[in-house]
């Protein structure tokens, strides 16, 4: 959809399509500054907001010349929505888990990498928590596989709300949610996960006519500030943490390092 103007941005010409866009346009006579295009003089894409729909458009200006001088300009909106939805889909399905709808493993392991070698790092404390559902393969036997997807999706839309934005939280394995919290000290940490166990614990699930609940089981590995944050040393000590939450009898939380009561 072309738009004709004078260098200075006057209005010389413009098909339909470029007129139903900006309506604007139609009031305009020949020689008025085309205010609404002007702004678009340094940009090279737009997005604007169609009948409650996204639209995605690629300018491209282009010259024209009338003994080597420019005498107008032509001004290009391209739709390029559908190739952006495409591009967005398709970044969805590489970073984040359909089910889950938290960052898939690969993205968690890239994120967290990231997070604990930045510079600012090494003056922070970290925690990264692992979380597995209690006896969650008789689920799947009692209520069908359907239910047990539906348990996951809950679970892990409860964790994500429990967390602040900038903290990582990605699924691990099956039925399995790492969390990276960043600035945290052991005391806060604990508290944290305790509350989102409690409230784990309290979230009753309905699946048809019945009534699940479910608890989750959550080993803690904590990294002082001043200290190697080493994101696989980390994953040993909170695997090895929920190990012991699990023998412990489910339904609780442990931190690495810390010895039965
Ligand atoms: P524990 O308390 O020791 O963790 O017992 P559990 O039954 O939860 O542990 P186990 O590792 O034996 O079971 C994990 C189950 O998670 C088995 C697997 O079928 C199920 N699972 C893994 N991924 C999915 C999934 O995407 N959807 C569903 N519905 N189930 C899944
Ligand atoms: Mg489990
Ligand atoms: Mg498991």
């Amino acid at each position: 959809m072309p738009i004709v103007c004078g260098k200075d941005f006057s209005f010389l010409d413009a098909n339909q399509a470029a007129r139903q866009l900006f309506p604007a346009l139609n009031t305009l006579l020949p020689g008025e500054t085309i205010e609404q295009v002007k702004q678009f003089e340094n940009k090279s894409e737009l997005c604007l907001l169609i009948d409650g729909k996204v639209k995605f458009y690629k300018i491209t200006q282009t010259s024209i010349l009338q003994n080597n001088k420019i005498s107008a300009i032509c001004i290009v909106l391209h739709d390029i929505t559908d190739k952006e939805n495409e591009l967005k889909n398709l970044y969805e399905k590489a970073t984040f888990d359909p089910l889950m709808h938290i960052y898939n493993r690969a993205t968690f392991f890239d994120l967290a990498d990231f997070m604990l070698n930045s510079d600012k790092a090494k003056n922070r404390s970290y925690a990264l928590l692992m979380i597995d559902l209690d006896h969650f393969k008789l689920v799947n036997d009692t209520y069908t596989h359907s239910c047990g997807d539906i348990v996951l999706e809950t679970i892990a839309a409860i964790v994500k709300d429990h967390f602040f934005q900038n903290d990582i939280v990605g699924r691990y394995g099956g039925e399995e949610i790492v969390v990276l919290l960043e600035g945290i000290s052991v005391k806060q940490a604990i508290d944290k996960v305790e509350t989102l166990r409690k409230s784990i614990e309290d979230t009753i699930i309905t699946y048809q006519e019945n009534k699940l609940c479910i608890t989750v089981s959550i080993g803690i590995a904590h990294s002082p500030a001043g200290s190697a944050h080493l994101l696989d040393d980390m994953l040993v000590q909170a695997d090895s943490a929920l190990y012991k939450a699990k023998n412990s009898g489910r339904n609780r939380t442990w931190l690495y390092g810390e010895s039965p009561d």
